[in-house]
């Protein structure tokens, strides 16, 4: 037998503290003798991706890859287009300093790394080949298309729904489909939301995605594309797009690395100049980089809370069962007692009967206390398998009226794209084998069947 088939049985038979069916669920990763991680999805068997590479270490009970260790394979990714002879750099995928070390490596000045840089972010350009770098020397534009990749996304299918949001599928190099959504705004405030995985691997369980586990991180330069095909697309469509939001397929910062890289590239200056108070990146709560982006980022934090009690919290996001509210909040609390100016969003996706009672609204004072904090209260958008329902309008203003009295800022956030699945939560395609949906606990089995 195969050492990962051995060491997966390992994981499947042993480790896993929780119930054999969330043991068959999502990734699985483990720090093998040779410290090679694993990386493998449960439908193995009917779709197959394997990852290897070298991590110093790596475990999580909820076969989640949440260690910053487990971005290493991928990283060393980010830079090059894979499986052709001689790779190819991937220009996305470079911070301005590391395209101008590049460049100079090869040769040239560092202000032709910039007049580069210019045309593949700025200046109406966002460039897509060598064709489009006119105006730049022919022996650099030579070099580019001997060793530079431009592109790490094909456009595949556009969708439209009927308020004008936008769901775009795209290919990646190696075939698999990820999804990006634009939200136009009336006041100008344009949105682009980008996916950071292909699928994932939290299986909160009122989000699609959630049922595909997840199969791989995205690169830096596959995460910063979605924003450049955005602006490219549409800004003569919708307008300017100001506004970047790590909230698609994945959780953003179990892939930290290539995440936060692509936020750098983002609010670069000198390329898409996205404001760092308008790129927020969102979490379910992953504790340990939460502290390292708060650290390491500038730009925005918004955290998935959905709960009030550790009770549901860990039903309805099992992350939770590894970092509970009080860990989480705690947390932030301390880390934010250092971040001048700065206030956290937090998202509560309402579900009906489950986390929307007046009772919830005062835990949630409670809980955000001396926390600097916004809070959206998102209405939730149904899918096929999914046995939640939305929290009416009426329930949710007056859950919007208890925090409002209670000293918080927040905010009512209603359903956008969900005639063509681009809602938040409906993103991706869950193939045969889908993560399962965990025991709901007795006292709401009544109202999830009615
Ligand atoms: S809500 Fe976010 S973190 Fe949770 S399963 Fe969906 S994509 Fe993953």
């Amino acid at each position: 037998m195969e050492k990962s088939c051995i060491w997966m049985r390992r994981i499947v038979v042993g480790i896993n503290p929780l119930p054999l069916t969330h043991t068959l669920s999502s990734i699985s990763t483990v720090k093998s003798p040779s410290s090679s991680v694993i990386i493998s999805f449960f439908s193995r068997h009917k779709r197959r991706l394997s990852l290897s590479a070298t991590a110093s270490s790596a475990s999580f009970p909820l076969h989640h890859t949440d260690h910053e260790s487990s971005n290493h394979f991928i990283s060393g990714a980010a830079d090059v287009k894979p499986n052709e002879e001689k790779p190819k750099t991937m220009l996305k995928g470079l911070r301005y300093d590391e395209l101008e070390k590049w460049v100079q490596s090869h040769g040239y000045r560092p202000g032709q790394a910039m007049m580069l840089w210019k045309r593949l972010y700025g200046n109406n350009i966002w460039a897509e080949s060598c064709d489009d770098l006119e105006g730049l020397n022919k022996d650099l534009r030579k070099m580019l298309s001997a060793h530079a990749e431009f592109r790490a996304l094909s456009l595949k299918e556009i969708r439209s729904a009927s308020d004008g949001t936008k769901k775009i599928l795209f290919t990646l190099e190696d075939g698999l489909v990820i999804e990006t959504v634009i939200i136009p705004c009336d006041r100008g405030r344009n949105t682009v939301c980008v996916s950071s995985q292909v699928g994932c691997a939290m299986n909160c369980q009122f989000c699609f995605t959630g049922r595909m586990g997840l199969t791989r991180h995205l690169t830096a330069a596959e995460i910063v594309e979605q924003a450049v095909f955005a602006r490219r697309l549409f800004t003569k469509e919708v307008g300017s797009i100001s506004n970047v939001v790590f909230m698609g397929m994945g959780e953003p910062l179990q892939n930290i690395d290539n995440v936060v890289k692509a936020a750098d590239i983002m609010v670069e200056e000198q390329g898409l100049h996205f404001s760092p108070r308008k790129v927020t990146i969102s979490t379910s709560g992953l504790v340990p980089q939460l502290k390292r982006f708060l650290h390491e980022s500038n730009c925005c934090l918004a955290v998935s809370l959905n709960a009030t009690t550790d009770e549901v919290r860990n039903w309805i996001m099992p992350i939770n069962r590894k970092y509970n509210l009080e860990l989480l909040l705690g947390t932030l609390r301390e880390e934010l007692r250092h971040k001048h100016n700065f206030k956290v969003l937090f998202e509560y996706v309402m579900l009906a009967g489950v986390n929307d009672s007046v009772e919830d609204a005062k835990r949630l004072i409670d809980l955000v206390q001396d926390i600097p904090c916004k809070i959206n209260l998102i209405q939730f958008n149904p899918h096929s398998g999914s046995r939640f329902k939305p929290t009416k309008d009426e329930k949710m203003i007056e859950f919007r009226n208890v925090l409002a009295a209670g000293g918080c800022r927040v905010f009512l956030r209603f359903s956008r794209g969900d005639d063509q699945m681009a809602a938040c939560g409906q993103l991706g395609k869950p193939g045969d084998f889908q993560a399962p949906l965990l025991r709901v606990p007795p006292q709401f089995e009544k109202v999830l069947s009615t």
